[in-house]
């Protein structure tokens, strides 16, 4: 997408084989037409980068995935899974099969029990057992309503042959299973373009794309990233203490008052989120009672601690840094927040919003990205879903099926989108 002001928004159908931070390009490749040149490749410069290319599905290269297993990535592998579910049962229907290769062209292996693998494989149950049962296949496994769906756990996947999937389990080694079709849903991993623009800006031994609280992408200028191709990386508390305590100590003493601590306190805790995760987990009302909690039975008010007892009261509180889930909730929320700051660039140069800056003068031009949790569905099959929803509310049923539904449907049909 290309938006130059004024102006509107340009769209390529391309792919970007290469991202050049030093002259500030992107190379593309068409691939569905060709250019002057007759090869299809363009370059495009720009001032501002936003990627926000997704992940490809994790193999850990396990031989034989690419070739015979299916992924739940982009919209051709749910047009390919399709065409393979038809042709199984296709398959299956033929005269002179013997009952053995039938139960194999029908069974479905989904490999990896995570939110997708577990929604793949009730909604596949489902099909099966109420769409295609009402065409009255004559090949479906005589079972109960909701079994079918056998669950292997502690088996790891070692290879897939095109007519057998190999497992490992420590107590019985080495199992073949035959199947019809396969699908992989074991995670993600980092594309190959994001891994070598990685290298090239310096961000070696990561394996993912790393920005700062504001999605700029640590290294490179004018260059941001959200979505599943990147993580923000949370600057430490630890790393910034003796600055916060130079920030904080107005006067110069050497030690910090109550007033100068409150002074800094919503700075602080708007630039390290970790210190409010970190009240919450130990039930403490403000930033004040961690300090208090440190120094024994001590009254608020006459708080003043040096440099040693303030990296005292703050030693823990990185453990509560949190990685984002590759969701598409925080991909969206991502999105939303850098459309918000690109459209108040000028405004915010002028009047910034964010917070004190701890390491130079002045504030940040912008609040740092903050993600809202709005909780998350898995649907089970059966007009069942598992719900889990802000406050760690957890809910499995009918009525969380309904929620479901209401929530999509609200999603999908909300001015914006109409
Ligand atoms: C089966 C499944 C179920 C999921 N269910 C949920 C869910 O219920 N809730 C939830 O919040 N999240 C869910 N997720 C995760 C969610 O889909 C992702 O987190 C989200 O799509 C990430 O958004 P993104 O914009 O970063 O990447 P994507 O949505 O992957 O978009 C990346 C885009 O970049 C394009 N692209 C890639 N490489 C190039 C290139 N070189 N040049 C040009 N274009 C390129 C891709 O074609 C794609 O259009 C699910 C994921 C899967 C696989």
């Amino acid at each position: 997408m290309v938006f130059q002001k004024p102006g509107p928004a340009r769209f390529c159908e391309a792919e970007c084989y290469r991202i050049d931070p030093a002259s500030k390009k992107v190379l593309c490749r068409s691939s569905i037409g060709t250019n002057l040149d007759g090869n299809g490749e363009f370059e495009l410069d720009y001032d501002y980068l936003v990627i926000a290319l997704g992940a490809r599905p994790n193999t850990f290269n396990t031989p034989g995935v690419p070739e015979h297993c299916h992924f739940l990535k982009e919209i051709e592998d749910a047009q390919r899974i399709r065409r393979s579910v038809m042709s199984c049962f296709e398959k299956a229907s033929l005269p002179n099969l013997s009952e053995e290769e039938r139960k194999k062209n029908l069974h479905f292996v989904v490999i990896g029990g995570g939110p997708a693998g577990v929604e793949f494989a009730a909604e596949l149950h489902d099909f099966i057992r109420e769409d295609l049962s009402k065409l009255g296949s004559p090949n479906l496994p005589k079972r109960s309503s909701r079994d079918g769906i056998d669950v292997k756990t502690n088996f790891k996947v070692v290879r897939v042959a095109d007519n057998a999937i190999t497992m490992l389990n420590s107590a019985s080694g080495e199992v073949n299973v035959p199947y019809g079709m396969a699908v992989w849903s074991t995670g993600i991993g980092t594309r190959q373009i994001i891994l070598d623009f990685m290298k090239e800006i310096g961000q070696v031994n990561r394996r993912v794309l790393a920005t700062d609280e504001w999605l700029r992408v640590l290294g490179c200028d004018n260059v941001y990233a959200l979505g599943d191709c990147a993580t923000i990386t949370q600057r430490k508390v630890m790393e910034d203490i003796s600055e916060i305590f130079k920030v904080a100590d107005r006067e110069n003493s050497g030690t910090l008052t109550v007033k100068e601590i409150k002074y800094v306190l919503d700075d602080i805790i708007e630039r390290y989120p970790q210190v409010a995760l970190y009240l919450k987990t130990k039930q403490l009302k403000d930033f004040l009672d961690l300090l208090v909690e440190s120094e024994g039975d001590a009254a608020k008010e006459f708080i003043e601690i040096d440099i040693g007892r303030f990296k005292k009261a703050l030693a823990q509180v990185d453990s509560q840094v949190k990685i984002l889930p590759a969701t598409a909730q925080v991909a969206a929320q991502e999105g939303q927040y850098l459309a918000k700051c690109f459209n108040r660039m000028k405004i915010c140069e002028e009047n910034p919003e964010g917070p004190l800056r701890i390491r130079g003068t002045g504030r940040h031009r912008f609040k740092p990205f903050r993600y809202r949790h709005l909780g998350q569905f898995a649907p089970l099959g059966g007009e069942q879903t598992a719900a889990q929803l802000p406050g760690d509310w957890i809910s499995i049923g009918h009525s969380s099926q309904w929620l479901w539904y209401s929530v999509y449907a609200s999603m999908t049909m909300n001015l914006p989108t109409s």
